[in-house]
């Protein structure tokens, strides 16, 4: 068998790998998202590239160059295989040739399913097909079996892919510390055995461990947080972050306040519910929706009765405004909650919590904003991505005869923690 790491060897997103049967019959690509890096580490920025064709983007090295996968090419690649639904994972599959299948997980095609409406994402779905967790199903010459595993994307997997007496375990993203931490633990304690190759993530490494060491003392911070504001709270999150988002509302709700969602977070966690009964929806006690124009339209775009749907829970901002102290606001740094902030200013003092990587904030000028209207900003946050003990953890259970680091920008401090590395470049072909 070969396998290619196309992008993602020295740097966390665009993540790319290819593995070839050794027959030449069988080629799966495992992830095919977008960079987050330029190559001079500056950030990519799709907006700058969202009007290329796919010739411009080939030759940008935007899209890695892989034959026989893309809609200008006759296909060659048997399919395409996701481990989850964060864009630095899937966000090049829009140019994958449409008679190439797709494999995801059922949260994950929801999410795609979901950015598609609202984030221009513009991947055909029709050609997904499905796979529930820890059941092996094949494609072409290879058995794949998925894991599901502990990460901020909900319905993630790691994939164990046996071929030609070979067997590899991809962990595409993980972690252990959030509300599915448990999983980790448990494939620590019973692993697949006999694993010749760990393609494993390592983006903490290097990375500060934070202030929250897991998702419960996340809760446990938002809820004094809430609990002593006297007015408005206004939360910083990503609306795909599933356990951030039963986190906030089960913070919200045991300090007796209603969480407001806006259109776009009900229409994520109504689609998520084919993956689990006890995900927060809209019309549960304590939630209500904001409707904003720009996310009405988009959904009205999809299913007119999608927004008659959620107007049971549908709140007006006046009621914010004259009862900002119950109330918990799931906030995005974009131009209309800005203006909501800027509405809700006269309501009373307000507090915001980013409750994201404290990375995003460096990069704009929200602390600014909310200084500028008199809103004391505080930072609670766990990582979705596995410490460097955890890392190691897994790799003492799995016991590989090699490691291959991926999405990490510190590939050689793979070298350092485990005697067996293998590190690879971008495009380079190995044989196992
Ligand atoms: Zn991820």
């Amino acid at each position: 068998m070969q396998l290619t790491i196309h992008r993602g060897t020295h740097e966390i997103g665009g993540s790319c790998v290819e593995l070839c049967s050794s027959s030449g019959n069988t080629r799966l690509i495992i992830d095919i998202g977008l960079p987050l890096v330029n190559a001079d580490m500056s950030p990519f920025d799709w907006g700058t590239h969202r009007k290329s064709t796919l010739p411009q983007l080939l030759s940008e090295k935007i899209l890695p160059l892989i034959d026989g996968l893309y809609e200008n090419d006759k296909p060659a690649i048997t399919a395409v295989l996701l481990s989850h639904a964060h864009i630095d994972h899937y966000g090049l599959l829009r140019f994958v040739h449409s008679d190439i299948p797709l494999y995801m997980s059922v949260g994950t095609k929801s999410l795609a399913e979901v950015s598609n409406v609202f984030l221009n994402t513009s991947v055909k779905l029709d050609r997904v097909k499905t796979f529930e967790m820890w059941q092996p199903f094949q494609i072409g010459e290879f058995a794949v079996t998925p894991y599901l595993m502990d990460h901020s994307a909900p319905d993630a997997a790691a994939f164990l892919v046996e071929a030609d007496r070979q067997r590899i375990f991809y962990t595409g993203d993980f972690r252990g510390h959030g509300r599915k931490g448990i999983l980790l633990e448990r494939l620590t304690k019973d692993p697949p055995l006999k694993i010749n190759y760990l393609i494993m993530e390592g983006s903490m490494i290097g990375r500060d461990e934070g202030l929250y060491p897991d998702e419960t003392s996340v809760e446990q911070a938002l809820h004094d947080c809430i609990l002593s504001q006297k007015g408005l709270s206004y939360i910083f999150t990503s609306s795909q972050n599933l356990d951030r988002l039963v986190s906030i509302y089960r913070a919200a709700r045991h300090s007796g306040k209603t969480l407001v969602i806006d259109l776009y977070t009900a229409f994520v966690l109504d689609k998520l519910s084919v993956i689990s009964p006890v995900i927060p929806q809209f019309d549960w006690k304590g939630v209500r929706v904001l409707y904003s124009y720009y996310h009405a339209q988009k959904l009205a775009d999809l299913d007119k009765a999608l927004l008659y749907k959620y107007k049971s829970a549908k709140i007006e901002l006046e009621e914010i405004r004259d009862t900002p102290n119950d109330k918990v606001l799931l906030a995005k740094d974009s131009r209309y909650f800005r203006n909501i902030i800027t509405k809700l200013k006269d309501s009373g003092k307000a507090i915001a919590i980013f409750s994201m990587w404290h990375g995003y904030l460096e990069k704009n000028d929200l602390a600014q904003f909310l200084e500028s209207n008199e809103i004391t900003l505080t930072e609670i946050h766990t990582s979705g991505h596995a410490y460097v003990s955890q890392l190691k953890s897994l790799v003492g259970a799995l016991k590989p005869r090699f490691v291959i680091p991926i999405h990490t920008f510190y590939p050689e401090k793979f070298q350092e923690m485990f005697s067996n590395v293998i590190k690879l470049n971008d495009g380079e072909t190995i044989s196992l």
